[in-house]
């Protein structure tokens, strides 16, 4: 039997949820289709800063995050091999300025808060998507379960490997950052405070590497995630369980805090990092992308699950206001594609500057406010999404679309190719 519905949604990661989330609030029906036989998230955390904090508030799940989000009041940075103190970010500050505080999630716990209030009747466990065909009066979904769903609009939320993506764009796919990240989570009480404290929130720079350690779950768990500089890359799969030993001997030279840190270390996951190239294919007619279907990106400006969430709302918005969904999409990438294509190229801009090999540039550039992101962002942070859902974003000079392409971008929508 064929099942028709009006919206679907496929993929129920950290996008769909809160996409779904946003739908619901607004007042649109969807059903959403997910993979895995229940809706989970890895045993790692997410950082969530303050104008997605926002996104997530107005798309109805306020008291859930916020009961689940934890706040530590700064960040350190040091070197890795020296732990000469760089700088402190005070984030008890920021959260004053952009009004709304800075949250730390273990993802299953953010998981579960936007998945708690939907409708279990309207999400599809056990359908992983293997073919879309649009036609004209909508999009066939085939699933691997033997299900067939047609639906009027498609929102594919279905990740870096996105089905929905290679249907629309055939080979347009993720490639290799060149990157590795290594996480783990431990249990707080094993960590001796003096190694993250004063704030419970470091990070440690060094040559081609950085490793980012604070608090989770009301400092009940540890969460540490690295990254550094490798092309040797080889295995299909994008994450495996790691080798303690062989994340510890990966940082050369680790200064004692550090070094104490990783001693710690039991168990660990190794993930290679994909992301997307940095260009128009969202989506075309009934199927829209989002999440990291539409712009997965190296995790350095700690902002891909930032920007799905600004993408539910501002997408929920959007279908609330147009009474034709596909004038909804259009406008839809319109106002986003623009403002995650410079956050695409800050997260490469502070890749570079994390990773520099030149550790006294590397110090001249955080002192002379070169190097850090944090204070001259305000088109990143500074966007609030309940007021400017619906405007031409500002992006930073040096991050945005060159004129051409944004000139296009505002004129017409990108087509498949
Ligand atoms: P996914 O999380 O990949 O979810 C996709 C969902 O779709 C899954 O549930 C999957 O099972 C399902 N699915 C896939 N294929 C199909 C199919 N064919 N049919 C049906 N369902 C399907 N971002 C931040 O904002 N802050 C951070 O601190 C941060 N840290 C990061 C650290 C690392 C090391 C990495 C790698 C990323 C980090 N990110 C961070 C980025 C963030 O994790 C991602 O951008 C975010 O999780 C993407 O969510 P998503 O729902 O789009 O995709």
């Amino acid at each position: 039997m064929v099942m028709k519905c009006r919206i679907a949604i496929v993929g129920g990661g950290l996008a769909g949820t809160a996409t779904a989330n946003a739908l619901k609030t607004f007042g649109i029906d969807a059903e959403l289709f997910e993979a895995a036989p229940a809706l989970g998230e890895i045993g790692a955390a997410v950082s969530c800063s303050p104008q997605a904090v926002k996104a997530l508030w107005g798309l109805g799940a306020r008291e859930r995050v916020d009961a689940v989000g934890h706040r530590s009041p700064g960040e350190y940075t040091r070197n890795m091999q020296t732990g000469e103190f760089l700088e402190f970010r005070d984030r008890f500050k920021l959260a004053e300025k952009w009004g709304a505080p800075y949250y730390s999630f273990h993802r299953a716990d953010l998981l579960d808060a936007l998945a708690s209030t939907l409708d279990p009747e309207h999400i599809h466990l056990g359908h992983r998507l293997v073919g879309a065909t649009p036609r004209a009066d909508g999009v066939e979904l085939a699933f691997e379960n033997g299900a067939r769903v047609e639906a009027e609009y498609v929102i594919g939320a279905d990740g870096v490997k996105s089905v929905l993506r290679q249907a629309l764009y055939g080979n347009d796919n993720p490639s290799y950052t060149g990157q590795m990240a290594w996480r783990s989570l431990l249990d707080a009480s094993v960590v001796p405070e003096w190694i993250l404290e004063p704030s419970g929130q470091t990070e440690w720079v060094g040559p081609g590497a950085h490793v980012r350690a604070y608090y989770i779950r009301q400092k009940k768990l540890v969460n540490i995630v690295t990254q550094q500089d490798t092309g040797e890359w080889v295995e299909e799969s994008w994450n495996r369980r790691g080798d303690p030993d062989e994340m510890r001997t990966s940082f050369a030279n680790p200064e004692p805090r550090l070094k104490a840190l990783l001693d710690l270390v039991t168990d660990c996951m190794k993930w290679g990092l994909f992301a997307r190239p940095i260009n128009g294919n969202w989506g075309h007619e009934r199927i829209q992308l989002i999440g990291d279907a539409a712009h997965a990106m190296v995790p350095n400006a700690g902002q891909g699950a930032c920007q799905a969430f600004e993408d539910a709302y501002v997408l929920g918005r959007w279908l609330s206001s147009c009474e034709d969904p596909l004038e909804a999409f259009a406008n839809f990438r319109r106002v986003r594609i623009p403002r995650v294509h410079g956050v695409q190229r800050l997260a490469l801009a502070n890749l570079n500057f994390k990773h520099m090999r030149d550790l006294g540039a590397q110090k001249e550039a955080i002192a002379s406010g070169k190097g850090s992101m944090h204070g001259k962002n305000d088109w990143l942070y500074g966007f609030d999404p309940a007021n400017d859902w619906n405007s031409t974003p500002v992006v930073a000079e040096q991050y945005a679309d060159p004129p051409e392409q944004a000139a296009a971008l505002q004129n017409s929508v990108p087509s498949p190719a």
